[in-house]
């Protein structure tokens, strides 16, 4: 194809900002039913409808050529795909990747840990939001605190440069166990983002409205126990960091409500369905499985598609916790 010599080498959309960074859900499954995430009883994809690991793989090379630095491997529970080991340590070897990372529930960690660490995967989220195993449950519907926290060791043990915990600050279920969160964090060296709930998905016994919390709130309630020095530091996403001095440790606020930051967004999200999602709150997207199946190993033409896409990335998300959700993708299909 004689467009190969015009690819461009850089992803740019109409407001000039790169694209940098992808995140690319690699399942619609979990096992957790975490309450602001998933109903209790899911229906998930055929396997047909769901990208294979090698489509996926293509799909990191496309990316990587053509500028893309970061890849952020999520879900569902990324960690209960079969052999997803294997495509991380595809994308692990992709020449222009500088970080290859995750976001994981924890609950595979004790045995998958290692080869992580092994496929070249350097930083690693890991959600947590309660550390009491009762509470946990609810959160969680299902999950095992006990198994997440042998998780968590394994992760450390396995050397990861940066292990971070998530955390979705929900007034009258975790508020009163912040604290001890950071405390936890600040003991093992790691790192923590709290999340403001986002209103992705209608899940019929959970009011978000009641437990939302605010990022001010929470970190007023972190800043009356530890000191919270402002930093200027970013790792590409939407968190705002503090440091907590005389320690390694981060503390970051995801913010979706209070504060706008899609003015900085690099990035765009790939669906387990290869949906390329150019905004997180809105429905701008782009089928890349159909390219990769109706012109399979054709990568100048997965190129351009991608290219095209970001003509149509729009300026902003339009969140609203007390409007009906216009978004009825659930977190889980368009990766957290
Ligand atoms: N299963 C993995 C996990 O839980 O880490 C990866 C996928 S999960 C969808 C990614 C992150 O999104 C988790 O930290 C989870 O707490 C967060 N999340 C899920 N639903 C959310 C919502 N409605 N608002 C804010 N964060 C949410
Ligand atoms: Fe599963 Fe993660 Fe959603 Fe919880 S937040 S249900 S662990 S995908």
């Amino acid at each position: 194809m004689s467009e190969a010599t015009e690819m461009p080498t850089k992803l740019v959309d109409r407001f000039g900002r790169h694209v940098t960074y992808v995140r690319m859900s690699v399942t619609d499954r979990c096992d957790f039913r975490c309450v602001y995430c998933m109903s209790e009883d899911m229906t998930f994809l055929p396997r047909a409808q769901v990208l294979t690991l090698e489509e996926m793989a293509t799909l990191g090379k496309a990316f990587t050529e053509l500028g893309v630095r970061k890849l952020r491997i999520t879900g569902g529970e990324p960690l209960v795909r079969n052999n997803v080991i294997w495509l991380f340590q595809q994308l692990g070897r992709l020449p222009g990747l500088e970080e290859l990372t995750l976001t994981t529930n924890g609950s595979q960690l004790e045995r998958l840990a290692g080869p992580l660490r092994d496929a070249g995967v350097r930083r690693i989220n890991i959600s947590l939001d309660s550390l009491d195993a009762e509470r946990f449950r609810r959160i969680t519907r299902v999950g095992d605190l006990d198994k997440v926290l042998r998780g968590i060791e394994a992760a450390r043990a396995a050397g990861f440069e940066r292990i971070k915990i998530n955390t979705v600050a929900m007034r009258n279920r975790n508020d009163d166990e912040i604290l001890d969160l950071v405390r936890f964090v600040l003991d093992r060296g790691m790192d923590i983002s709290f999340i403001e709930e986002m209103p992705l998905g209608v899940i019929d016994d959970h009011d978000r409205a009641e437990v939302y919390m605010s990022s001010d709130a929470v970190r007023e309630l972190i800043a009356t126990r530890f000191e919270l020095v402002s930093t200027a530091e970013t790792t590409g996403g939407p968190s705002k960091y503090f440091r907590i001095p005389d320690s390694g440790t981060r503390v970051g606020f995801i913010s979706p409500h209070s504060h706008n930051f899609c003015d900085t967004c690099n990035r765009v999200r790939v669906t387990t369905e290869g949906q390329l999602l150019l905004c997180l709150g809105q429905e701008h997207s782009m089928s890349l499985k159909q390219v990769l199946r109706s012109h399979p190993g054709d990568m100048d033409r997965l190129k351009q598609a991608i290219v095209k896409a970001m003509d149509i990335k729009p300026k902003g998300h339009e969140f609203n916790l007390e409007a009906k959700p216009v978004i009825f993708r659930h977190m889980s299909v368009t990766g957290g």
